[in-house]
């Protein structure tokens, strides 16, 4: 994807709002128009490009809540759409705005919101494609917090959802309805990394006009590019790999054209924007996000072997790995197999709490996605709240152990976990 194509103007979509149109609040970095497509290319230099400025190679922390005008002339200029001109950080702020073109740019996407966590990515996503008496989709494997957000949160405000079993996602027509107004999938999806085949998915839903929205979270778009797939929206919890030091929350929203000023003044209007600070960190980490991936995947690749071959592993969660039920595709629609590894350990959940409490060089962490390697136990975490007839649903068990493989030496890695597996 060119950078060009991040900085073309979204069409005009009508918003009913008090606050300044989001046409006007659609701000964009100074950016040349190199045609670079490569994602490592991309994660350094997208929406921070400073060829021909005398200017720090950097992106400056812009921390401020409000721009100081020179004149009211550029108050006229901000509200027929100059993205020169910023009025209010929660509108938009260059610091934040250089992290939001990045990301559009590594998505294919044409616009980027930038939102507080993850958690506010989705509900922007949700309140712009749907309204009271509409009806969600949503895979039934995604992760927790989502499910609680549309069936406790957007219940409230009318919206529906039905869940698909992962069994039933390959027939998702079964299930559409003439009030379904978006579809919500993951892949691969928590814990036990099944893989959606997003092209089919997103080719039955474009015969019924329903929007398609992937959290992309997990494979990254270096790894995946849902958009180029037939998605609509693009969801990440930025918390997660894109920052990749575990220092920040944030999440991101990616569009096309259509439905990016909805976006982003459903963005403005719920206050769900991120920070200057925040976008700095982000944009940080997002410059070594290609290689973060390469080396934590190649890891992941060695970490699901070894744990194949160990004798107290009674199964290994892995699309990397060739008897995977998702291996071939993965193959297609990846370019890579993600860094998160999950596995059943043999001796049910006594075996797998004396092996998380054995590890020494893996920290025990509930979440995922950084540099450093962590371990997480979704049965006392991100599935505490599930039956054991749901958790058997999902195919997660007390013996379900998940792996974020980060980017240590890989034999550091492998030896910590067989001290561990092989504790008493
Ligand atoms: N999506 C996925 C796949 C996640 O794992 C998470 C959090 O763990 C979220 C969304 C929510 O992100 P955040 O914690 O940044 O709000």
């Amino acid at each position: 994807m060119a950078q060009g194509k991040v900085r073309k103007k979204t069409k005009s979509v009508t918003v009913k709002a008090t606050e300044p149109s989001a046409q006007s609040t659609a701000h964009h970095a100074t950016n040349a128009a190199h045609s670079v497509e490569n994602d490592a290319t991309l994660a350094v230099h997208a929406g921070e490009d400073r060829h021909g400025r005398n200017a720090p190679i950097t992106t400056e922390i812009q921390q401020t809540a409000v721009f100081a005008l020179k004149d009211t002339e550029q108050l006229r200029r901000y509200i027929k759409g100059d993205p020169e001109v910023y009025l209010y950080s929660r509108y938009g702020n260059p610091t934040l705005r250089a992290a939001e073109e990045k990301i559009a740019a590594l998505e294919g996407g044409s616009d980027c919101v930038l939102t507080a966590s993850g958690m506010a990515a989705e509900m922007v996503a949700a309140l712009t494609l749907c309204k009271a008496g509409d009806e969600i989709l949503c895979m039934q494997d995604v992760y927790g917090g989502t499910t609680r957000l549309f069936s406790d949160v957007l219940s409230r405000c009318g919206i529906t959802t039905r869940y698909v079993p992962f069994t039933e996602i390959g027939q998702i027509e079964k299930f559409f309805s003439p009030r379904t107004r978006m579809i919500f999938l993951e892949t691969p999806a928590n814990p036990i990394l099944r893989c959606v085949d997003l092209a089919a998915i997103c080719k039955k839903a474009k015969r019924r006009r329903i929007p398609v929205v992937v959290d992309n979270t997990f494979a990254t778009p270096v790894l995946q590019k849902p958009l180029a797939l037939g998605a609509d929206l693009v969801v990440h919890s930025a918390t997660k790999y894109l920052g990749g030091h575990s220092d920040l929350t944030a999440g991101a929203v990616v569009s096309r054209d259509k439905w990016s000023q909805a976006l982003r003044q459903n963005m403005i209007l719920t206050g769900a924007c991120s920070d200057p600070g925040v976008a700095y960190l982000l944009l940080r980490g997002l410059k070594t996000l290609s290689v973060r991936m390469e080396k934590s995947s190649a890891n992941a690749q060695k970490v699901a072997e070894f744990l194949s071959a160990h004798k107290k592993v009674a199964r290994v969660y892995y699309p990397g790995l060739p008897d995977s039920p998702d291996h071939q595709l993965a193959r297609r629609q990846m370019t890579g197999f993600g860094a998160m590894v999950s596995f059943d350990i043999r001796g049910g959940g006594r075996a797998a709490e004396r092996f998380l409490n054995a590890l020494r060089l893996w920290y025990i962490a509930t979440s995922l996605g950084g540099v450093e390697s962590t371990v997480s136990y979704p049965v006392l975490s991100s599935h505490s709240s599930l039956s054991r007839t749901e958790l058997s649903l999902m195919g997660v068990s007390a013996s379900t152990v998940r792996l974020s493989v980060g980017i240590e030496d890989p034999a550091d890695l492998l030896a910590d976990l067989q001290q561990a597996l092989e504790s008493r």
